[in-house]
């Protein structure tokens, strides 16, 4: 799935658009129901770790919708309150429903339903609470992507054989230009999880929790992939990091020296900030030994997947060369053990 460097990639296709006005809603998405998003203001938008976060209200301080000269064919009543009341309070009910986990959802459907009943007479958009402007959060798959006034094209013919362009999820026309979304999982929240202490790419990085973090008596591999304290660091970031600092990924944080793990720090933020950097120049980073048969070096690659027991196993590709197994008690045998 991608990660931080890419969200920050999407991020900034994204951008361009807050304080647009949804004009009309496309995609695939069977979870949602992509009219609720229609005459809405993109608002804001944030990324954290590996999600995007979007921001969606009726723009108070901008213009109120219905000043828009919009195209004929998009025109819409937005005046009508009994018809956009029960659009705009259906589709809020929906959000405390399966689109919402019920534990970052505190918009009550009954306070919602008095506001409905208080604003009969009035354009629905007067009366809405502010703190129901929902944000909408796209966690993507593995070849999730965002385009910004392009769509995705096939690049090969698929197993049967037919050049099949992948369908967007979602697709958010503005009235200038539009936005298209692939392979994601979209669901409602009240607010973006900002800990920007634990992303790799915040200024706001804190090293020393994740130094504690990676001193633990935990496989160092299974520590960087923990967003609680590496939000944004994915499985190549992983691969290439671990390469880079030559530590062998079933290493044992709590063996590693100081000096090591502070390696594999450095190498955490400048990779990640130099495959961001790459991604705004519209360049391909080049992997040292993700997905690659040697490393750098010339030596044979293994791999195999790790992961935390009964938890997520994660191809790993290591140099047995340059990524020496550290030895602690026992030669040749890393103990690992969890928790
Ligand atoms: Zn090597």
């Amino acid at each position: 799935m991608p990660e931080g460097p890419s969200l920050r990639k999407f991020h900034q296709l994204v951008a361009p658009f807050v304080g647009q006005l949804v004009v009309k809603v496309g995609g695939n998405s069977k979870k949602m129901d992509p009219n609720m998003l229609e005459m809405l203001r993109l608002q804001d938008s944030q990324v954290h770790g590996k999600n995007l976060y979007l921001n969606f209200g009726l723009g108070k301080d901008l213009e109120p919708p219905n000043s828009l000269q919009l195209p004929k064919h998009l025109q819409k009543e937005v005046n009508l309150p009994k018809k956009t009341n029960n659009h705009k309070f259906e589709s809020t009910s929906r959000l405390g429903g399966q689109e919402v986990p019920s534990s970052s959802s505190d918009i009550k459907a009954s306070e919602l339903g008095e506001k409905e009943k208080d604003s009969v007479n009035e354009p629905w958009w007067l009366n809405t609470p502010i703190n129901s402007e929902p944000w909408l959060c796209f966690h993507f798959g593995l070849f999730g992507s965002v385009r910004a006034n392009e769509l995705s094209r096939a690049t090969k013919a698929n197993k049967r054989g037919d050049w099949k362009d992948p369908s967007p999820r979602l697709v958010l026309h503005f009235e200038k230009g539009f936005l298209a979304f692939y392979n994601c999982q979209m669901y409602w929240c009240l607010g973006p999880v900002v800990k920007p202490t634990s992303d790799i790419l915040s200024e706001q990085f804190d090293r020393r929790q994740a130094l504690e973090a990676l001193k633990q008596a935990n496989p160092v591999c299974y520590t960087l992939l923990d967003q609680r304290y590496f939000s944004g660091l994915g499985n190549i970031i992983k691969n290439e990091v671990l390469y880079l600092a030559r530590i062998h990924p079933l290493s044992l944080g709590s063996c590693l020296t100081s000096l090591n793990l502070e390696s594999l720090l450095d190498h955490v933020v400048s990779f990640s900030v130099g495959w961001l950097q790459k991604k705004l120049e519209g360049k391909p980073q080049h992997y040292l030994i993700y997905q690659k048969e040697q490393c750098p070096a010339g030596h044979q690659i293994m791999k195999d997947s790790f992961g935390p027991p009964n938890g997520f196993q994660r191809l790993t590709w290591w140099c047995p060369n340059c990524q020496l197994k550290v030895v602690s008690e026992e030669p040749n045998e890393v103990q690992i053990t969890q928790e």
